[in-house]
This record gives C-alpha cells, sequence and structure tokens, in this order.
C-alpha cells in the first residue's frame, strides 16, 4: 500500500522538525491530504501506527483531513470534482484522472495535497 512511502516522508519530516525543540510529548499530528492521493484513512493510521513505534511521536493522536479534489480541463473548461471510483485497493499509479465532461486529460487544480499541517506538543518544562 502506497501510504507507508507518503507516511513515512511525513514522518521523517515531522521528526526533523522536532528535534530543534524540546518536546517531552507529542499530543497531536494532523496530515493533510487531497483527494487524488487516493489515501485510504484506515492504511494511513496503521501505517502511521506502525511507523511511529519507538519515536517520540508514539502514543500521538493522529488527525487525517482531506481536501477535495478538483480539476481544470483545458479542451472543455469543465472545472471541479471528478467522481472517483471508490475502490479501497485502488492506486495513484495506476489510476489517470480524466474530464468527466470530455475524457481528456485534465490539468489537477487542487488533491494532491500532502503535508503535516498542525502538530500540538508538550513542552519540557524546565
Ligand atoms: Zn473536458
Amino acid at each position: 500500500m502506497h501510504e507507508y512511502g507518503i507516511i513515512s516522508n511525513l514522518i521523517r519530516i515531522t521528526l526533523d522538525r522536532l528535534a530543534k525543540e524540546s518536546v517531552s510529548k507529542v499530543l497531536l499530528v494532523e496530515i493533510e491530504f487531497g483527494e487524488f492521493l487516493f489515501i485510504n484513512p484506515e492504511n494511513a493510521r496503521m501505517a502511521f501506527d506502525s511507523l511511529v513505534s519507538g519515536t517520540i511521536l508514539e502514543g500521538s493522536e493522529l488527525r487525517l483531513q482531506f481536501v477535495p479534489g478538483k480539476i481544470h480541463c483545458t479542451s472543455c473548461g469543465y472545472e471541479g470534482g471528478v467522481p472517483l471510483p471508490k475502490d479501497k485497493h485502488l492506486h495513484y499509479s495506476n489510476h489517470l484522472l480524466i474530464c468527466p465532461k470530455c475524457n481528456a486529460i485534465p490539468q489537477v487544480v487542487q488533491g494532491l495535497e500532502c503535508a503535516v499541517t498542525q502538530i500540538e506538543i508538550e513542552s519540557i518544562v524546565a
């Protein structure tokens, strides 16, 4: 499942950021995903739980936010969402986005977001 690779990158970035601060405990990590990344929330949670094991992030709450996908079609002018198959095993790599009006390959306006948007920590009290 591709969630492992993506989450693993985000966790590395988060740990780098936290390394510069005096953190005793991480309470919450919020991650924002675009719809077109086809992140399965259950897989994301499983990946997170296993990847943070043994790090300062262990035991923190994972909050997932999803950004709706939006395309712009340069051939017919359509702008908006795309009906996506609700297949849990769908892989980003073998899915092609097409314009629902004319089947052209559209530009992605929104929906490829992938970032840690919030971290709540408990600081070490000196
Ligand atoms: Zn179109």
